[in-house]
């Protein structure tokens, strides 16, 4: 038997999960490392932290698995995306600490961006909405404000990766400095239709071209493994976290697309050769296709999902576990005309409204805590609902199964509920660990360990189907009552 260890490098900790030549999960370690806030708004990691964290699980699964290095026949790596590192070429000692995604310092240089007019000519090459998320911008403060950085930058001393490609430079003892298409398209500095780096936004963000690595297919052949306990192992997989979710899901061909209900919810639907311009602001980025070559997909998210779970439980008091949310929400044949909008730091798309706030309507004397609850269930398959619509409505086609995973994905009221509300067959996978699971096959169909793609779908046998039973009446009855909660919560005073 040969297996495949993917490392998921997330926001919050480090796990690595072992999959056997069937696809099969077999076992996983991981460990939490620190977040580090200097200031109100700026998140760090320490690239240390990481890397030990990444040999330490990575150890701990191999002994939880009775498995030495020789069993592994290949490694694949997810990893939180944006997240930047600039680090020395030569030693690999990072000048910095990881500027993370969530971090908020380049608001303002990415805002006088937007007000210069720079926004349209940045979404026509990376498919990408000016904001401080993306790597660019914080590949710059570095260089401004790290001493000597800049002058060593332009000597070529120094390299910027995304964690992916700090932890593959790690692994290969400083051999290989390369990142995969779909981490370099969350860059800002990426021609997702030229497929390379874009000499005028290097220029516009002041980045030397000599820091970037080498971009290439996420499943291919990236460097041999020698440190973190894997030595001697090729890696053969890297794909940022949702884009490995995707192909973890295997949604391989246009018009299928999946959601992740975590804290917030990430919608990806693949849109296959087509680079789809949206209208309702959603993102265009890159994912992996069915020939494992570079996909285009359409992104968009939901800013509160099971965060709205979390308010119910420590905001209000209402259940005392996430799990007790759908029990609450079954005690009662429908919300009784409540609609909850938790729109506690804005809306998202394809509303994009930073000003509107939560909101509960339609609370009469007869509403009770699990009409509260089930409203706020129902709350977080609108959101989804509307993002799948604005991505039927940019690329044209008709959604007609939705791929889930994520924390909340588990609730099977709100599963129910989402299929029925959009409409659509709503399909769970048993092992909800796509992100990991993707990171595998990936590296897998590279080193061979699997076959192919269809072969991988054949062999999946384990998804729970969720088929909409709602009428039409109903169904839009329900959507109306949405809109105007909306519009409430978007009301300024
Ligand atoms: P993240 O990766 O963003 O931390 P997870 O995928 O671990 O998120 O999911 C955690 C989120 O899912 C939490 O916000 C929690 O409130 C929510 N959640 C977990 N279980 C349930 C459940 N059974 N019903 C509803 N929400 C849930």
């Amino acid at each position: 038997m040969k297996y495949v260890l993917a490392i998921d490098e997330g926001t919050t900790s480090a796990r690595a999960l072992i999959y056997d030549q069937n696809g099969a999960f077999v076992c996983g370690e991981g460990r939490e490392f620190p977040q580090i806030y200097p200031r109100a708004g700026w998140v760090e990691h320490s690239p240390d932290d990481i890397w030990n964290a990444v040999c330490a699980v990575t150890k701990a699964a191999l002994e939880k698995g009775g498995l030495g290095s020789a069993d592994i026949a290949a490694v694949g790596i997810t990893n939180q995306r944006e997240t930047t590192v600039v680090f020395d070429k030569k030693t690999g000692e990072p000048v910095y600490n990881a500027v993370v995604w969530q971090c908020r310092r380049t608001a303002d240089f990415m805002k006088r961006l937007k007000d210069d007019g720079f926004s349209e000519r940045i979404y026509n090459k990376t498919g990408l909405v000016p904001d401080a998320y993306f790597s660019a911008a914080k590949i710059k403060w570095i260089l401004d404000n790290v001493d000597g950085a800049r002058e060593r930058a332009e000597r070529g001393e120094l390299a910027f990766g995304t964690m992916d490609c700090y932890l593959l430079y790690k692994l290969t003892g400083g051999k290989a400095f390369a990142t995969d298409y779909t981490n370099a398209s969350r860059t800002m500095l990426f021609n997702i239709h030229t497929l390379e780096w874009d000499g005028e936004l290097l220029r516009l963000f002041d980045i030397p071209a000599a820091m970037m690595p080498e971009v290439k297919p996420s499943s291919c052949f990236f460097g041999t493994a020698a440190a973190g306990g894997l030595d001697g192992v090729p890696v053969c997989g890297m794909a940022g976290d949702q884009q490995a979710a995707l192909f973890g899901q295997l949604c391989t061909r246009a018009g299928e697309i999946k959601n992740t209900y975590g804290t917030g919810c990430f919608l990806l639907m693949n849109t296959g050769k087509k680079a789809v311009k949206s209208r309702n602001g959603l993102i265009t980025t890159l994912g992996v296709g069915g020939d494992l070559k570079p996909c285009y997909v359409l992104e968009g998210s939901v800013f509160a999902g099971g965060a709205a779970v979390q308010w119910l439980r420590d905001g209000l008091g209402l259940i005392s576990s996430a799990a007790e949310s759908e029990e609450r929400a079954k005690a009662v044949k429908d919300s009784g005309g409540v609609y909850a909008v938790p729109a506690f730091t804005g809306l998202g798309a394809p509303y994009w409204d930073p000003g509107a706030r939560g909101t509960i309507t339609g609370i009469t004397r007869g509403t009770t805590a699990n009409h509260i609850v089930r409203a706020v269930l129902e709350s977080i398959a609108f959101q989804t609902a509307d993002v799948i619509s604005a991505m039927e409505r940019d690329s044209g086609i008709k959604i007609s199964r939705l791929a889930v995973d994520g924390g909340a994905s588990r609730n099977d009221f709100l599963m129910g509920f989402q299929a029925d509300i959009s409409g659509c067959t709503v399909a769970r996978p048993a092992h909800a660990e796509s992100t990991a699971l993707g990171a595998a096959y990936l590296a897998g169909l590279c080193a061979g360990v699997y076959t192919g793609v269809d072969a991988l779908k054949n062999r999946r046998s384990d998804v729970k189907l969720f088929e909409p039973k709602m009428g039409e009446g109903e169904r839009l009855d329900l959507l109306s009552g949405w809109k105007s909660a909306v519009a409430k919560a978007r009301l300024k005073e």
